[in-house]
């Protein structure tokens, strides 16, 4: 299989190969669509199995990129970026610049900012290398966007709870996180503080340690936490947990979390919304990162970055009300709303940094 014939290729403007032997790094770089603007994604390390895994990954996240950017409202379009290597052992500076190096050659129609297994301070490092990195530690602010992001998704709980059972308070719900890595931790504080019972996994026991012991959140197997009763699930780990083997087994009205990717396949949404699931699109929800990184990388007030992670409740519940009118499931609606938005950008001159 090449990867013009391999299934998550869509239509891809740029798929690039890096392999830098002096550093060791081994990257691909997808930028999957420049209509509204640089393509804005993350970088992502992590230790996958083969580069074919990498490919499909990032081939899949540079596609939810267009469509969390375009529905976002800002003038990005998407792409992103996969270093092949274990964030705990692989990183080294001469990687980071390596990379920094690799995203420069695309001179300017890629962005990349921290993601899994990155940090800001690698995001510093690349940026030894290339001005087309976002996501930068500065005087007031980390360049962390996890922190947003968390407060966009739980912003879109509040709302997928009230659009689903007509209730404006989250006291007393049930909510389960999968990950309690930036944002699921982050997002556990924020519910139990509006009173939500928390029940969580992750596979990494320090993690859960934190989370009982800072927060009193309740820690699970992640069979116990995606079979057991809930009102929302909330995907912040992996992509892919929303699937012909979950969604029969899942006990939740709501399925809203950070993951990228969270369907397996194109054909999920239907299932869950035929198992009467309420799944909000996860490049809709999730968007408080890209929204506040693309925003401070522009010099705009913190104001303007907060009205922007208001809006994608606004948003949600404007895509549930038109899936609930039209028969359809909310992930098509914001599918569809997402593609009229990229054509219209067809008409108008784009905004790419240039080198
Ligand atoms: P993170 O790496 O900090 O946290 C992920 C957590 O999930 C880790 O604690 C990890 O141990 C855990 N995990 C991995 N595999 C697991 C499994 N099989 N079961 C249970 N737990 C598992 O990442 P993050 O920044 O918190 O992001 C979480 C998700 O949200 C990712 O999919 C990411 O792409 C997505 N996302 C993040 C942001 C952001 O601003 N950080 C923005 C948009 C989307």
């Amino acid at each position: 299989m090449n990867t013009f014939t391999h299934p998550e290729f869509s239509d891809h403007e740029r798929v690039v190969f890096v392999n830098d032997k002096p550093s060791g790094l081994r990257a691909i770089i997808a930028v999957h669509n420049t209509t509204r603007g640089s393509a804005m994604g993350g970088c992502r390390m992590w230790p996958y199995d083969s580069a074919d895994a990498a490919l499909t990954d990032v081939l899949r996240l540079s596609r939810g990129m267009t469509y969390k950017n375009a529905l976002a409202g800002i003038s990005s379009g998407g792409g992103k970026s996969v270093i092949i290597g274990n964030p705990k052992t692989d990183k080294t500076p001469r990687l980071f610049q390596a990379m920094g190096e690799a995203i420069a050659s695309l001179g300017g129609r890629y962005i990349a900012a921290e993601d899994s297994g990155t940090t800001p301070a690698d995001m510093a490092v690349m940026a030894e290398s290339t001005q087309f990195v976002a996501g930068l530690d500065s005087d007031t602010n980390s360049g962390d966007p996890s922190p947003s992001t968390a407060l966009g998704v739980f912003l879109s709980i509040r709302e997928a709870v009230r659009f689903r059972f007509n209730e404006s308070a989250l006291t007393g719900l049930r909510v389960n996180i999968q990950g309690l890595g930036k944002v699921g931790y982050e997002l556990a504080r924020l519910l139990i503080d509006e009173g939500v019972a928390v029940t969580a996994s992750d596979i990494n026991d320090d993690n859960c340690i934190r989370a009982n012991e800072t927060l009193g959140v309740k820690i699970a197997s992640n069979s116990e936490l995606m079979n057991g009763a809930c009102e929302v699930f909330a995907p912040c780990a992996l992509g892919g947990v929303i699937n012909q083997w979950s969604i029969p087994t899942l006990n939740t009205a709501i399925v809203a979390g950070a993951a990228n990717n969270q369907l397996l396949t194109s054909d999920d949404h239907q299932a869950a919304d035929r198992a009467g699931i309420l799944y909000c699109p996860d490049y809709l929800i999730n968007a408080g990162g890209v929204i506040d990184v693309y925003h401070r990388r522009q010099g705009a007030s913190q104001a303007i970055i907060d009205r922007g992670i208001a809006d994608i409740p606004d948003r949600l519940r404007s895509v549930l009300e038109e899936a609930k009118s039209r028969g359809m499931s909310a992930e098509a609606i914001a599918q569809e709303r997402a593609e009229q938005l990229i054509s219209a950008a067809l008409l108008t001159p784009k905004v790419t940094e240039a080198a």
